[in-house]
């Protein structure tokens, strides 16, 4: 019987692309397994070789260090390591498992290191088995310097590959220049975490939710990915091929029309308009967009300008970074949010406390409020750099009013000390903030007399809506943006903003679903901001449909009790679209 070829995962990015795949070395907590071809058995011996000698010298500097920290003898442990790892014997056998099995290396010490484990297992007497756990210990050295191995670092291959990882991570989004990117596969990840992002930020295919994909696959082997219908083919035949290649066709052909509609504002017939704005991460998406087809920068990601750089950006270089975005979208809007960092959004050069439950912890607003001087700089660069634009300023996880006060005396004494300084400064700048903290909605009417405006960031909100960490694999399925009680509080949120008066928006991702900037409409939200790529459907959603029938939907989508009521509301919305 014919394996079965095509394998389905989670749907985290649309479009649809063909071409070879490259397994990356990306760090994770599994150790992921894939089949080497013929021809690569020798460079996989040679990463071997330099994992082996990138591990003793980590044991070298350990040993060093305790030496000097403790004492010579307890330093001694890491010498006998290293002399293990010097052992010809072992490292012959793992080169000969690569060799037969055609297995990556990680696997190869992976089996090195149970087979040892084993042996211990079977042993009597603590001082063997101690003896025998340290013939095993240097060889985990060996398995994390391998899964470190080009983590982070671009891929040296030439050409356009599709990668596939263990865990889809921001590093491996980025593990090579995105005009090289075709797509992303992984074995596990989230729908909504930064690096799926990341994904549709830059418009390319991506599957999660794959498990046991990376054992099936080869280096360079082709395989088709739809980011859509989140589905994988193995080696696809000429049959499935041609027959891929057609759908990529006429997706590319509706995409086309599409776009060439999508200078025209999203105003329904009835004249109800929705301001439709992009989300911004990094300068390089200003060079490739049309800026023709957008209302604005309704999220400036921040923290993404900070990960490209070796150390902080001084004052000036952000003053240039932002200046470039203002003057690039002028007259439009730039909503640039301060630096929001946290979670899996780190910044190599800035050490942050290893923490047990990250997304309920020293992230956001919390730390720009903790170490102001690094909101100083921002602010003030901010300022400088926004001064006769339009620029508006947006606070992450916000979770009090007191967090609204502090950061507002913060951004009055940078705005004084500027003008003090001589530096012209616009005397109006908004200030909003994310609604993306629950405590958020049950002070909605007080937060709103104090900012000028709000984003409701889905993403977050979700998660700590449902409790369901939006980066953790295992709860993936959990994560659901169309639960009614989502819904409930986007209708708050859309409520309380059009009775102040003041502009309301969603950026996070769930708003580049055409049925969900329908219903945001038909809330009152008076924008949404989303990755570049789904700016013309929603254009052309809201194009088709009245004021009145987006009001209609929203009535019906709340009286929903479940999950599936709502999706069953929203598909029939998503399936007009499509008819018309
Ligand atoms: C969000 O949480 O929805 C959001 C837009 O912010 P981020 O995805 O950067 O956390
Ligand atoms: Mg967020």
């Amino acid at each position: 019987m014919a394996r079965v070829r095509t394998v389905h995962g989670t749907a985290v990015s649309p479009g649809l692309s063909i071409g070879p795949v490259h397994v990356v070395r990306a760090k994770a907590d599994a150790v992921p397994t894939w089949s080497v071809s013929e021809g690569d058995v020798a460079a996989e011996i040679e990463r071997l070789k330099a994992a082996v000698v990138s591990a003793s010298e980590e044991l070298g500097r350990r040993q060093k260090l305790v030496a000097l920290q403790s004492s010579e003898r307890e330093a001694q442990i890491f010498a006998v390591h290293r002399m293990i790892l010097q052992d010809p014997g072992a490292v012959r056998d793992v080169e000969a498992t690569i060799r037969t099995e055609r297995i990556n290396a990680e696997t190869a010490v992976n089996n090195l290191i149970q087979r040892l484990e084993r042996t211990l297992r079977g042993m009597e007497g603590n001082s063997v088995r101690s003896y025998s756990a340290d013939l095993a210990d240097p060889w985990r050295d060996v398995l994390a310097a391998l899964m470190h191995v080009g983590d982070g670092k671009l891929i040296t291959t030439v050409g356009k590959v599709i990668v596939a990882a263990a865990t889809l991570t921001p590093q491996v989004v980025t593990a090579i220049e995105r005009e090289r990117l075709l797509g992303v596969v992984a074995e596990a990840g989230g729908r909504f975490s930064h690096a799926a992002v990341l994904a549709r930020a830059f418009g390319v295919p991506c599957v999660v939710g794959l498990p046991g994909l990376l054992g099936r696959l080869e280096q360079g082997m082709t395989i088709t990915l739809d980011g859509g219908r989140g589905t994988v083919e193995l080696r696809p035949d000429d049959e499935q091929i041609s027959a891929f290649n057609e759908r990529r066709s006429r997706l590319a052909e509706r995409r086309q029309a599409l776009a060439e509609q999508a200078a025209a504002p999203a105003r329904t017939p009835d004249g109800a308009d929705l301001g439709v704005l992009v989300n911004v991460e990094s300068l390089h998406d200003l060079d490739i967009f049309d800026l023709g087809l957008t209302d604005g920068v309704g999220l400036l990601r921040t923290e993404f300008l900070y990960m490209e750089r070796p150390q902080f950006p001084s004052e000036d270089e952000q003053y240039r970074m932002y200046r470039r975005v203002v003057e690039r979208m002028a007259p439009r809007p730039v909503t640039l949010r301060t630096l929001d960092i946290g979670g899996d959004k780190r910044l190599p050069y800035f050490q942050t406390p290893k923490e047990e439950n990250p997304a309920l912890g020293w992230r956001g607003l919390r730390v720009s409020l903790e170490w102001q001087d690094l909101l100083r700089v921002q602010l003030r660069a901010a300022l400088r750099a926004g001064c006769g634009y339009d620029l508006r300023l947006m606070l992450p996880m916000v979770s009090s009013l007191e967090e609204v006060f502090a950061t507002r005396r913060i951004f009055d004494g940078v705005r004084a000390s500027l003008l003090e300084q001589g530096w012209e400064v616009d005397r109006d700048v908004p200030v909003g903030i994310m609604v993306e903290v629950p405590s958020i909605l049950f002070c909605i009417d007080e937060i709103l007399k104090h900012v000028d405006f709000l984003s409701v960031g889905t993403n977050d909100l979700v998660q700590y809506l449902l409790a369901v960490d939006r980066d953790n694999p295992w709860v993936s399925k959990l994560y659901e943006p169309q639960h009614p009680a989502v819904l409930r509080a986007l209708a708050l949120v859309g409520d309380a903003a059009r009775r102040a008066g003041k502009p309301c928006s969603v950026c996070g991702d769930m708003a580049d679903d055409p049925a969900i900037a329908l219903l945001l409409l038909g809330m009152g939200y008076t924008s949404v901001s989303v990755a570049p790529y789904f700016l013309p459907e929603i254009k052309f959603a809201v194009r088709k449909t009245t004021i009145v029938q987006a009001r209609a939907l929203v009535v019906e989508a709340l009286a929903q009790t479940s999950v599936e009521g709502v999706k069953q509301v929203l598909n029939a919305c998503r399936d007009r679209l499509h008819s018309v």
